[in-house]
């Protein structure tokens, strides 16, 4: 827990949110800014930064949570697809330093675009390149 953190302070119920979620370990509300309906944040009830921080459990019990908020709102809102996804840094759109996962449910004609229209930046490298660079601290030969 981080005394500062406001997901804290909302997994610790001092701060009010519309929670549609939570087990032991993950809890999920509803964004309070929401970019469409049922716009909601999955996050691990340990105050972590980055995915880095987290052990293989907790990856587990936050991806099992996931799943069950992504079965919610396809149940409840009935969407047509859902963009998943982590603002993960501050260069990235992160805000609050807690680890948090964005579900937004998609509709066909939403105006919305794919994740790959987040960022416009094309490599200088070459594709081989850059898989030089990466692959000799990979796990594959
Ligand atoms: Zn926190």
């Amino acid at each position: 827990m981080d005394n500062n953190c406001i997901f804290c302070k909302i997994i610790k119920k001092e701060l009010e949110s519309k929670i549609i979620y939570e087990d032991q370990n993950v809890i999920s509300f509803l964004d309070i800014n929401p970019h469409t309906i049922a716009h909601t944040v999955v996050i691990p009830k340990k105050h972590y930064s980055t995915i880095l921080d987290l052990s293989n459990d907790d990856i587990l019990q936050l991806f099992s949570g996931l799943q069950k908020v992504v079965d919610l709102i396809k149940k409840t809102i009935n969407p047509d697809g859902f963009n998943i996804g982590i603002n993960h840094g501050r260069v990235a759109g992160q805000v609050i330093d807690h680890l948090h996962i964005h579900v937004l449910p998609r509709f066909f004609n939403d105006g919305g675009g794919s994740i790959h229209s987040i960022i416009f930046n094309k490599p200088k490298e070459s594709l081989d390149e850059i898989y030089e660079k990466i692959k000799k601290y990979g796990n594959r030969s």
